[in-house]
């Protein structure tokens, strides 16, 4: 064997051992989220986060672990929050993590906070001095401050940060960009909360976490930093499998030159996206966080063990990766109803798909919630589960809220059509009469963004007001 032959051979032979050396990356993530409830430090309601509470929790584990990070450089936001650069960690490879550039996409500032702690913890522990000594960790945590306190996706000019890579209109993008044109970091991790109503591909569920490898043109070309960012890609879907399964997926974009994660890949930086997604139940919040430490911790201890562990992990199952697929969820189904649209036209059965106001379009939740489609609706599913009216009757309220239904009833008990347990005497035919009267141009169709009224037949044929449906939620009727 000769000298190049025996290198080659030795080359070939080191990710083999180290692999078999290591716990697979299904197990490196399993344990790192068995760890996460003993180093979280960060709010379990990380949309209430603010730059305050920030402020004062980096200060406490800037105590708390002297000498673990400094504040390298500072700029100011537009309404005078502070914007911090961090350092951590003293190796050769620069790593740039920027969160929360939308203001109401605080996942990642949490998770930060718990990245740092941990980094803190175990600051004895080899895996820590090892991704301490091979990496330098630069960190922006909440980027847009001013936009993190209203909650709302842009900063105190109405500028999109993320569309302004290019402009440098806003302090904010300045920043970021300065920071980079200074390290040059050979990777960045870009952190944010993506639309909660996408699928992973066409039969997975709600997505809890996208990734993308993102592009510097518009063919998506394949370059060595994106190679590495579709490696880090792969490499969390692995640490996160126990507990994403059919719910992780790609995210699906075109490139966009204006845009931040597009212009460092361009700029020589080649970033990895990372969307928090949705979670059902209680607790989503601050499990989202816990799946997002386990995704960059876990990910961030591969780039420090160096191209060996993280050479082993197959690029092309990238493009494998479900891709967030929209179309197949509405936030509440109201399903096997029977219809009075206010038309006057005769019941007929049909499901209601209701959608919620975005918060990523509306700033702060409020816009309640509005009629999406009418009709048969058995392929699409919701997130969480949708109450059960199937056979009850329903119409739009009067005027739209459901405030004008008193007046409504008392006007029918003057004509005699109430009974004294409050329940209507009307057929359901004779509904139809009077749904069109109180309804006027309030039509229950697509776009009907008012309250639903749902009644129930009784025995004796006439019908009750059973429930209100009220911003997508069903508050039952009071009894009269
Ligand atoms: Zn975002």
């Amino acid at each position: 064997m000769n000298v190049r032959a025996a290198i080659l051979a030795g080359a070939l032979l080191v990710p083999g051992v180290a692999a078999s050396a290591e716990p697979p990356l299904n197990k490196a993530g399993e344990a790192l989220y068995e760890r996460w409830p003993s180093i979280r430090v960060s709010s379990p309601t990380p949309s209430t986060f603010r730059h305050a509470e920030l402020e004062k929790a980096l200060e406490a584990l800037a105590a708390k672990y002297p000498g673990l990070f400094e504040t390298v450089t500072t700029a100011t936001s537009n309404e005078g929050r502070k914007i911090r650069l961090l350092r951590a960690g003293t190796g050769p490879r620069k790593v740039l993590l920027w969160t929360q550039m939308h203001g109401d996409e605080p996942t990642g500032t949490s998770a930060i906070l718990d990245l740092l702690s941990d980094l803190g913890v175990r600051s004895g522990e080899p895996d820590t001095k090892e991704l301490l000594s091979s990496l330098t960790l630069y960190v922006i945590p909440m980027l847009n401050p001013d936009g993190s306190e209203r909650f709302v996706r842009w900063n105190a000019q109405g500028i999109d940060i993320n569309r302004d890579a290019l402009a440098l209109a806003s302090p904010e993008a300045r920043f970021l960009k300065s920071v980079r044109d200074a390290h040059e970091p050979y990777v960045g991790y870009n952190l944010h909360n993506q639309f909660n109503r996408v699928t992973a591909g066409g039969t997975g569920g709600p997505v809890s976490l996208a990734v993308l490898s993102v592009p510097f043109d518009e063919a998506f070309t394949a370059s060595p930093g994106r190679t590495l960012t579709k490696r880090l890609a792969v490499a969390i879907q692995d640490l996160l499998a126990p507990y994403t399964k059919d719910t992780f997926a790609r995210y699906k974009t075109d490139y966009t030159a204006r845009a931040f994660g597009d212009s460092m890949t361009r700029w020589g930086t080649p970033t990895l996206l990372i969307e928090a997604g949705f979670l059902p139940g209680p607790g989503a919040e601050e499990q989202l966080v816990r799946l997002y430490w386990v995704a960059r911790r876990g990910s961030l201890q591969l780039l420090a063990r160096g191209q060996g562990r993280l050479g082993s992990v197959k690029e092309a199952r990238y493009d494998a990766i479900p891709l967030n697929t929209e179309g197949r969820l509405y936030d509440v189904i109201l399903r096997d109803l029977m219809v009075v649209n206010g038309r006057g036209l005769a019941p007929y059965p049909a499901s209601i798909a209701l959608l919620r106001g975005n918060r990523r379009v509306d700033g702060d939740g409020r816009g309640g919630a509005y009629v999406r489609e009418v009709g048969d609706l058995a392929e699409f599913a919701t997130p969480e589960p949708s109450p059960a009216v199937s056979g009850l009757y329903a119409a739009p309220a009067p005027g739209g809220d459901a405030e004008g239904w008193p007046a409504v009833l008392d006007g029918l008990a003057a004509r005699g059509l109430v009974t004294e347990e409050g329940a209507l005497r009307l057929k359901a035919e004779d509904l139809t009469k009077e749904v069109a009267a109180w309804a006027g141009k309030s039509i229950l169709e697509p776009g009907y963004g008012g309250d639903l009224l749902l009644f129930r037949t009784t025995r004796e044929g006439g019908l009750v007001l059973d429930a209100f449906v009220r911003k997508g939620k069903l508050e039952t009727a009071p009894r009269r």
